[in-house]
């Protein structure tokens, strides 16, 4: 069939959701215009690094390769990085007229849409918010996903340093995220499986290490996810239940904490820290929102029709895909990301609405 006689859809982001529902659409014989602000597509997922050890931990990141390959070398799809939507008219029930901008030369080009998906991403809390965790100040604490590019690119001893010596590292869970204090009393859904996963892949190369997780409660939900914890005892993770408030840096660089055990304070010494920040919505949420008259929650992610229908919105042909609707992992965000699609076809065919 001529793809030119199928309906076109936007795909406001060209992380792992954009990816798949473009990828899905495109299978389907849609033909979409992906949008992508940074230069090069993949969002976050594309600096986290693999953490096999002796076998696949199923975090999911290299299925963003898969879905760049796949989705670059469609003819369906066309892509525009480093352009971000600029405005978005309907002048049609069933018709959008987006306007792109070239965020480097500022040039615009119009395109035309049958529906609009907003998959556009999250942004890491940044820790600095706070002064108690120390980040920015101390050279020793790091974000999880900072950690996790370090990784990715073989270049662990530019944070840890190249002696042979065991060091000691210590994961906060929780950081900017179920913390009423900051607006963001939700879990992030991510980073409990995220932590266990690096501290089972730094245990494989660092047999050494005294590694500990302090949590409030360990969300280890999924297909795959169940066996990290019994994995995390296998391999000796300390899990500790309660994460401790303060960092104090000490004249020869370690970290101070202070914990409470069984209603008695604890002192302990660190080599590093690592934050497990948690997903916030992106800072410019709300012009999306308003450009696609959409709504956000009470935490600024972008609101879907209902609990039983989390891909559409209130506007006709408006879908969101993806952690821009609220926090996911990957897995999540991958599977959310299939329905969209779903929802995407069954609506432009015309069909009945699927019922969730
Ligand atoms: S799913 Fe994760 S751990 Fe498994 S091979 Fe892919 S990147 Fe590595
Ligand atoms: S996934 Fe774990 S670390 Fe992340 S917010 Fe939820 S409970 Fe906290």
């Amino acid at each position: 069939m001529d793809s030119h006689a199928q309906p076109s859809v936007v795909i406001v982001g060209g992380g792992i959701a954009g990816l798949s529902v473009a990828k899905c659409l495109s299978d389907n014989g849609l033909s979409c215009t992906l949008i992508e602000r940074e230069n090069q597509l993949g969002g976050h997922v594309r600096s986290w690094a693999c953490m096999a050890t002796d076998r696949c931990l199923r975090c999911f990141c290299c299925t963003v390769e898969d879905l760049i390959d796949v989705v670059e070398s469609s003819e369906r799809v066309s892509v525009l990085t480093g352009c971000e939507l600029e405005s978005l008219e309907r002048p049609g029930t069933n018709s959008f007229r987006v306007q792109v901008r070239n965020a480097t030369n500022g040039d615009r080009q119009p395109v035309e849409a049958a529906a609009v998906v907003i998959a556009a991403g999250f942004t890491p809390y940044d820790p600095s918010e706070k002064v108690f965790w120390g980040y920015g100040v101390h050279r020793g604490v790091v974000t999880l996903q900072e950690l996790d590019t370090l990784v990715r690119r073989d270049d662990l001893a530019g944070f840890v340093g190249e002696s042979d010596e065991p060091l000691k590292m210590a994961f906060f869970q929780c950081v900017g995220s179920r913390d009423r204090s900051i607006g963001a009393d939700y879990c992030s859904q991510y980073c409990c499986k995220a932590a266990l996963r690096m501290a089972l892949r730094l245990r494989k190369d660092k047999p050494d290490w005294e590694i500990t997780i302090f949590y409030i409660d360990l969300q280890v939900a999924g297909k795959f996810a169940g066996s990290l914890l019994s994995l995390a005892e296998e391999k000796q993770i300390r899990l500790i239940q309660g994460v401790p408030g303060e960092i104090v840096p000490r004249e020869d660089g370690t970290l101070e904490i202070l914990r409470e055990h069984k209603g008695v304070n604890v002192r302990e010494i660190y080599d590093k820290i690592v934050l497990s920040v948690g997903q916030h919505p992106l800072p410019d949420v709300s012009r999306l929102s308003s450009l696609a008259g959409l709504e956000t929650d009470r935490f600024g992610f972008l609101t879907a029709a209902g609990t039983q229908d989390p891909c559409r919105t209130r506007v006709d042909r408006v879908y969101v895909a993806g952690t821009v609707g609220g926090p996911k992992d990957i897995e999540q965000t991958v599977e959310h990301a299939g329905r969209t699609a779903a929802a995407v076809l069954a609506d432009l065919n015309g069909s009945e609405r699927t019922q969730q």
